[in-house]
């Protein structure tokens, strides 16, 4: 089976066992603070399981788009080196949220494998949980008693804690969890090993392999560390798509199978370097450099994954968070090609048309979006390869140094900024060192290192203690219809940071918006009868408002008013409207290219990122603005929809955007023609925007600009601004009425002056040339003439040249100049002076040039230096007449 039929495969299956199939969720996480990348498959119904969403449909499955890139398995470095590990992979799974529990989901895994994929039952082993007598949770003998309907007893083995107990983290859901081996030795290997698959499994065996990992959750972890019993029972499974492939194709490295086989020819065609695969290897043993394309290629195919479907995901590289990640992938990548593969230009762009060819269909996200991540990812590649250069360049001349000492060892510092400044890591700079017969200090680059991590987990380091419950209850968000509201507090939790102690409170309802999609957290009070609590910020976590107060109520148990802040609100909301009708005016003036690429929105200002490929003119920006204060003008009224089908509002023509993700009921806003999927605040008509005005507009990455702009009162402020500037530079020209006229004019004259005064330099310029040769001295038959006078850098040449053009021969002319302080010395000499006398100009305005602390060069007939030194400008004038030795 090919992979993709393998994929649909899977889909199928499950959709016939009334399963959901359900779209991935993005790669790229954004409302999450715990997370940057989906790392399981589960991510995405973290809130259902925790129960903050409706679970219906309660059977779902997908395919997962993941991210790892670290953790013990998954350290970054390591990925390419061998044949299996991934940044990027496919989490193929299936959930039931209360439905179907051990016997559903045993039984459907075994029919999938066994009819489905016709794997041979013999060949699969299973493990459960040997229980925890510590824990007081006993031997999973429900899972087991499942199992053994399937395969023999010898089948079935025990697992520990470690490989057989689930948790979600320290605190949540967690459970026993069952995983699936398959033996997939051939009869020669088995006989030849002399060992069962039994004795085998999760022993490393490369042939003998975890393929399924079925996850029951049943019990909640209190942060005391003890366990109760889930109010529903919850199925996760997760099957890694690309070892199901291999296993499936009989092939020994997932870079072998057709997940990642047309991505390496493309590459070797590009290069014209060959891949072996690992029979090949097998058969004929490789050399260094031969590995060394291989794990090139390999870096090259991971990467180009990663990086491409988290720009799909509207991830763009960056200096911060989960852009950093993607940028320090892409340059590992790049480094690779530009050491192993001979690519010293942008390479894994011109590797993404055979990407999408094979993985479009089942993303779209990936076709729709080919042209902006070609442009992204060849414009970070050119840029890293500038910086590669450089960092090579310093190298360099830190090995001179080392020779000149006599030294054979880098020192890891050096190493360590190398791999801080220019992304270096220690292998590489280890692997230039070498060839140049060099070693590098590894011990002291790791010191480094762990100082650099010490420091960044003490700035980031967040202590949660456990929530606390008042009462059992969902939150209930009210804020699209009130900004005032009755509420209890539900739970609440106490949180340090950088020993700074907050509060997050959970209300049962709240009119507070949570910071999501761009839109900054309400802030207001939370009143009660006999208190105010000042609520500072809100933020969004699974699906829930949770707003940070600094100090808890007296009284937890009150009845309370939450207040929200409606000036600040309000002027939220008009701003977020505002981003709606901007979006809609640039697709009208500029394409239906443009794709909203992120949002800011707070109080006093907006910012809006989109895809357009280059700058935006006055005129589009002039055209934008107006379509926007036109539609402010029409007042239209906010046609909002919530619980909307998806599919429904898809139909109505709400934009939906990329890497975003959406439930199966959503909300969709209407202003008029624009129409948008989204859960923020806004106005309650477009009226209530009063102005909009474009600040500025930038570039923020390649083909993705960048629009900020203010509404309302701010720009009514901008306007005072403006007009009193304007009156200021009004009375600096005596409040003249035709201003631009005036200043033209005063432009003019200032022009003419100083081109009188140019005038007047060239003729001084003259004149002192003229005295200087008529003043000339004659030494042993060559006119010397030599001066120190106050001088422009510019005038200084231009008179030395005049000289040298007054006296064709035998000429020495040495002058000391200075102008603000700064002196110079320039020597100028007829030709014969150098032919005949061997006299350098050059070599004699260095020697010189210590006499008034500086130096400089030139050629050997004129050269000038620069210098801090006046007072040692007439030494300096003798000292080159001394060194000519007429
Ligand atoms: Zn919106």
């Amino acid at each position: 089976m090919t992979a993709k039929e393998i994929r649909d495969s899977f889909k199928q299956f499950f959709e016939s066992k009334q399963h959901a199939i359900v779209p991935s969720a993005p790669m790229v996480i954004k409302d999450d603070p715990t997370l940057m990348f989906t790392n399981a498959g589960m991510n995405q119904w973290k809130d259902i399981i925790l129960g903050t969403r409706d679970p219906e449909p309660r059977r779902r499955a997908d395919t997962q788009k993941c991210l790892r890139v670290s953790g013990k398995h998954n350290d970054l470095e390591e990925v390419g080196h061998d044949t299996y590990h991934h940044t990027m992979f496919e989490m193929l799974g299936n959930w039931s949220f209360g439905d179907y529990f051990k016997e559903g989901a045993i039984d459907m895994a075994w029919e999938y494998l066994v009819d489905v994929l016709k794997l041979n039952p013999e060949d699969l082993y299973v493990t459960v949980f040997e229980g925890s007598p510590e824990e007081n949770i006993p031997r999973d003998d429900e899972a087991a008693k499942y199992w053994s309907k399937h395969v023999p007893a010898d089948h079935i083995i025990n697992g520990n804690k470690h490989d057989n107990f689930w948790e979600m983290g320290d605190t949540g859901p967690c459970g026993p969890c069952s995983e699936i081996h398959v033996d997939s030795r051939t009869p020669e290997q088995r006989k030849a090993s002399g060992k069962s698959g039994r004795e085998l499994v999760n022993q490393d065996d490369p042939q003998v392999i975890e393929i399924w990992n079925i996850v029951f959750m049943q019990f909640n972890r209190k942060a005391d560390g003890s366990l109760e019993p889930l109010s529903m029972n919850v199925i996760d499974t997760g099957m890694g798509f690309e070892r199901l492939v291999r296993m499936m194709q009989g092939k020994h490295s997932n870079y072998d199978t057709d997940v990642f086989q047309p991505i390496i020819k493309a590459e070797q065609q590009i290069t014209g370097l060959k891949y072996t695969t690992f029979e090949e290897e097998t058969e004929n043993p490789i050399s260094k450099e031969q590995d060394d394309i291989n794990v090139a290629m390999r870096v090259c195919a991971d990467h180009l994954r990663a990086v491409a479907f988290s720009i799909a995901d509207g991830q763009l590289p960056s200096n911060a968070k989960a852009g950093y990640v993607i940028r320090r992938i892409l340059r590992r990548a790049v480094r690779y090609a530009y050491t192993f593969l001979g690519q010293k230009e942008a390479f894994l762009y011109k590797l993404l048309p055979t990407l999408v060819e094979e993985m479009g269909d089942a993303f779209p996200e990936l076709k729709a979006q080919q042209t902006l991540i070609a442009k992204v990812m060849k414009e970070e590649e050119d840029s890293f390869l500038r910086t590669l250069e450089k960092g090579i360049g310093m190298l360099n001349d830190a090995m001179e140094q080392l020779k000149a000492e006599g030294k054979k060892e880098l020192d890891g510092v050096q190493a360590f900024r190398l791999f801080d400044t220019y992304g270096f890591p220690l292998d590489l700079t280890e692997l230039i060192c070498r060839e140049n017969g060099f070693t590098v200090n590894e011990e002291q680059f790791n010191t480094e290192m762990q100082k650099q991590k010490d420091r960044a987990r003490n700035a980031a380091a967040v202590e949660n203690s456990d929530w606390v419950e008042l009462q059992p209850g969902e939150q209930q968000f009210v804020g699209y219809d009130y900004t005032e509201y009755e509420c209890r507090i539900l739970r609440y939790r106490k949180v340090t940071q950088k020993k700074n102690e907050f509060y997050e409170l959970v209300l049962d309802n709240t009119p507070f918006y949570g910071e999501m999609g761009g839109q900054v957290g309400d802030q207001g009070v939370l009143v009660s009868e006999n208190e105010t609590i000042e609520i500072i910020d809100t933020k969004r976590e699974n699906g829930q408002s949770v707003h940070i107060v600094k100090q808890l109520p007296k009284d937890t148990a009150a009845q309370f008013m939450a207040c929200v802040d409606t000036d600040k609100r309000d002027a939220s909301a008009a701003n977020h409207t505002a981003t709606h009708l901007l979006d809609y005016a640039l697709k009208q003036v500029l394409g239906d290219h443009v794709e909203q690429k992120g949002s800011f929105v707070s109080p006093d200002t907006l910012r809006f990122d989109f895809s357009h490929f280059e700058k935006v003119t006055d005129e589009q920006l002039r055209e934008v603005e107006r379509m926007v204060n036109d539609m402010i003008r029409q007042d239209i009224h906010i046609d909002e929809h919530r619980d909307m089908p998806f599919d429904e509002a898809k139909k109505l023509g709400a934009i939906a955007l990329f890497g975003e993700k959406y439930g199966d009921k959503v909300r969709v806003v209407r202003f008029g023609p624009s129409c948008e999927f989204c859960g923020g605040v806004h106005a309650s008509s477009t009226g209530r925007i009063g102005f909009f005005k474009i600040i500025s507009e930038s570039s923020v990455a390649a083909g993705i600009r960048r629009i900020e702009a203010k509404t309302g009162k701010e720009c009514e402020e901008l306007l005072y601004q403006t007009e009193d500037m304007l009156r200021a530079v009004k009375a600096f020209f005596n409040n003249a009425k035709d201003l631009q006229g005036v200043i033209k004019k005063y432009i003019d004259e200032h022009d003419a002056m100083k081109k009188e005064i140019e005038a007047f330099q060239a003729q001084a310029v003259e004149r002192t040339a003229k005295q200087l040769v008529e003043k000339a001295r004659e030494v042993n038959g060559v006119k010397v003439i030599t001066a120190v006078l106050p001088m422009a850098p510019a005038a200084a040449k231009d008179l030395a040249f005049k000289i040298r053009a007054a006296v064709d021969s035998s000429l020495l002319c040495v002058l000391g100049t200075h102008a603000d302080n700064k002196p110079q010395i320039s020597i100028m000499m007829s030709d014969d002076m150098v032919a005949d006398h061997k006299l350098n100009a050059g070599q004699m305005v260095r020697e010189a040039a210590k006499l008034i602390q500086g130096g400089g060069g030139g050629q050997p007939h004129f050269a000038q230096a620069g210098g801090k030194s006046v007072d040692g400008l007439s030494a300096a004038v003798d000292k080159v007449i001394e060194l000519a030795k007429l």
